[in-house]
């Protein structure tokens, strides 16, 4: 599939979608950074694509096994309830926080960025709680549902494309959160160490600020990893 349209068919995709001992993390590596993708709904084709095209390897995550000697984790959008069930029925719940605890880069979109949040409202679910934040899911409400803004961030110095589709709003951030970038002057681009999280959607632009960006973190970590084994 060409890129546009495949960026346009996860477009679609999102649309529709309503409804162990080891350590994880490899001390040292050669070769391109392999960055596992959470494969259960959604766009993770298109973030596949992204990181393919700034050099890196991926995987598509369904089992704890799949996450075997990956360099990072990211946790795509579509529909946080669903993935979280999915994540705990495969034990990948329980796996990510760990792999996140030893320093694993992990970067969530949207949904993900829910994934992430110490506290999820609107419902109230379960979450990894790898960032020090509150979300409130569908925070948008209707109007703002899904459109298309140009933002500022501190990654760049032109502006950023972002997608919102549904997207959660971050109503707080914890101590030592940096914001990247704000929209409507609530945090839509948050990190801390080696967790990050958008409540929007890079992925489906042509801009590879972010994933860049994600990769250079996991890139650190990698680092900081070899120079203590
Ligand atoms: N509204 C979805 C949720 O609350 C997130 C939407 C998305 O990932 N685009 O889980």
């Amino acid at each position: 599939m060409k890129k546009r349209n495949r960026k346009r068919a996860a477009r679609r995709a999102l649309k529709v979608v309503h409804a162990r001992p080891r350590t994880l993390v490899p001390a040292k590596k050669k070769g391109p950074m392999k960055i596992g993708i959470v494969a259960i709904q959604g766009d993770f084709e298109a973030h596949a694509a992204m990181l393919q095209d700034l050099g890196a390897e991926t995987v598509e995550v369904r089992t704890v096994q799949d996450l075997e000697g990956c360099d990072g984790i990211v946790l795509p959008g579509g529909e946080s309830t669903t993935q979280l069930q999915f994540l705990k029925e495969e034990g990948l719940f329980d796996a990510i926080r760990k792999f996140a605890g030893e320093g694993g880069a992990v970067f969530g979109t949207c949904a993900g960025a829910i994934l992430l949040a110490t506290l999820v409202k609107n419902p109230e679910q379960e979450s990894l709680g790898l960032l020090d934040m509150t979300v409130l899911r569908n925070g948008y409400g209707r109007q703002l549902a899904s459109d298309v803004f140009w933002g500022d961030t501190a990654l760049k110095k032109e502006p950023l494309e972002m997608v919102f589709i549904r997207g959660p709003i971050i109503e707080e951030v914890g101590k030592g959160i940096s914001i990247l970038a704000r929209h409507g002057g609530k945090p839509v681009l948050v990190e801390r160490g080696n967790v990050l999280a958008a409540t929007f959607h890079p992925e489906l632009t042509d801009d590879l600020t972010i994933h860049q960006h994600f990769l250079e973190m996991a890139g650190r970590q990698l680092a900081s990893s070899a120079a203590v084994s």
